[in-house]
């Protein structure tokens, strides 16, 4: 008799009582299924939802024509608790799981994406790492202030290092008890707002990338300088600067974690950057679907709704269709950070197929509207280019086949 057919034969509960010699509560221990979740998810879910339509959503025009994220929604942002959402209580942050910065994150995109990168990169590369790996003193420094009022950068790429992060240039020399940071860094997200900068440097260039160490820098230390916005074709608002360091003296109290275990750090935490970003795609490509059915429900012709033609329900279908993919993928991921398992090809994959699935989505959105959603008038144009950079930042399309290609390589050999 096999499994299945046994499974037939005696009620369920007999079966795993005998088979898996548990009571009952094995029954409790059966996984929930990605699309639900708990109460607090739900709360703060909800409560980021209304936030975002109801104070994000009318500065999205303004704040994409100045070039900036408005000052006042970002303290909205900090006292609603969406700039700490894994930072413990006792440190003033809000004290959830990794799958709540993912559905802050996702709801925040379905309005804006520029803030959703704010949000986005905020928690899930600075104050995560700072959580995870800073000393007590370092915690109890800076952690109050990023729940409150200081944004945070992850300043890691150069002019001549991108998708080669580790070959960076940027030194930081010993002197006395203090290090001095020279060198550029290039395409830093939230650097115009920023009060503290995680910089990666080398501080011992003679043993290569194991030389790269990670350095808290804050805003007004003398020798910091932040080149102005670079002008994007999408997240406008979201300000992308050049950041120069020169002669940037930092006691040796600023070194992050341990020396010499910057790059370790760095792609360890990009895993989660880069749920964060499949959080921000699956959020756009969502805003946009939801900003374009109703429309097509709504535009008469040939005597009849635009949905009522099958070729418009079938290609409707395959965007909804293709984007619960991309959402089940990114929420595996974040579930498996939350259960503290590897998620490199996870994270990686659900970058990949949320980045590439939002352009789809996106483009089609436009397509479905017709003329009126290549214009201004409308947001499709918007959510189309604000999802591009998906594809490039933490890592291009690239580097993710080449990150699961790695992986694959190793369960098979
Ligand atoms: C808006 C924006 C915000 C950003 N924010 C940040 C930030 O906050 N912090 C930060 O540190 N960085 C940030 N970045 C930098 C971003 O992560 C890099 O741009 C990205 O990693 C690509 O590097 P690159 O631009 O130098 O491209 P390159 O590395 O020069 O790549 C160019 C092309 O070559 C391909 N390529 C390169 N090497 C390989 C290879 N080995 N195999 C196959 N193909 C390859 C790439 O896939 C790509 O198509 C941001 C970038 C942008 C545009």
């Amino acid at each position: 008799m096999n499994l299945f057919t046994s499974l037939i034969r005696i009620p369920r509960q007999v079966y795993i009582k005998r088979h898996l010699g548990t009571s009952t509560l094995r029954l409790n221990s059966i996984p929930r299924p990605l699309t639900q979740f708990t109460e607090d998810e739900l709360l703060m879910k909800d409560s980021v939802s209304r936030l975002a339509k109801e104070e994000i959503s009318p500065l999205v025009r303004k704040m994409e024509k100045e070039g900036k994220i408005d000052e006042g929604l970002v303290r909205k942002l900090f006292e609603n608790g969406l700039m700490g959402v894994e930072i413990p209580e006792k440190y003033g942050g809000t004290g959830s799981n990794f799958m709540s910065t993912i559905l802050t994150v996702e709801e925040v995109a379905k309005v804006d994406g520029s803030v959703a990168a704010l949000v986005d990169i905020h928690n899930t590369l600075v104050n995560s790492l700072i959580s995870k790996v800073a000393t007590e003193e370092q915690k109890a420094k800076y952690l109050p202030r990023l729940a409150q009022d200081y944004a945070g950068s992850f300043c890691l790429t150069e002019p001549n290092s991108g998708s080669d992060a580790f070959s960076l240039k940027t030194e930081a020399k010993k002197d006395g008890s203090d290090y001095v940071i020279n060198g550029t860094k290039m395409w830093i997200s939230n650097s115009d707002i920023a009060g503290l900068f995680l910089v990666f440097a080398n501080a011992n260039p003679s043993v290569g990338y194991r030389g790269i160490t990670t350095f808290f820098v804050e805003r007004d230390t003398p020798g910091l300088t932040i080149a102005k916005p670079e002008d994007k074709l999408g997240i406008k608002a979201s300000g992308t600067c050049m950041v120069h360091f020169e002669n940037v003296r930092v006691p040796e109290s600023n070194i992050l974690g341990e020396f010499g275990h910057g790059y370790k750090y760095a792609a360890g935490f990009l895993n989660e950057g880069r749920i964060g970003i499949g959080a921000q795609m699956i959020g756009i490509a969502q805003g946009s679907l939801d900003a374009t059915i109703p429309y097509t429900l709504e535009r008469k012709q040939f005597g009849k709704d635009i949905f009522s033609f099958q070729s418009m329900q079938h290609q409707i279908a395959q965007a909804v269709t293709d984007l619960e993919c991309a959402r089940l993928l990114v929420y595996n991921a974040a579930r498996l950070v939350d259960a503290k398992k590897d998620v490199m090809k996870e994270a990686a994959m659900a970058k990949l197929v949320a980045s590439e699935t939002a352009l789809r989505v996106t483009a089609k959105c436009i397509d479905f509207m017709g003329g009126v959603g290549y214009t201004t008038d409308f947001p499709q144009e918007k959510f189309f280019r604000d999802c591009k950079i998906g594809t490039i930042y933490e890592g291009t399309s690239n580097m993710q086949l080449s990150t699961i290609a790695k992986c694959i390589r190793k369960e098979y050999s």
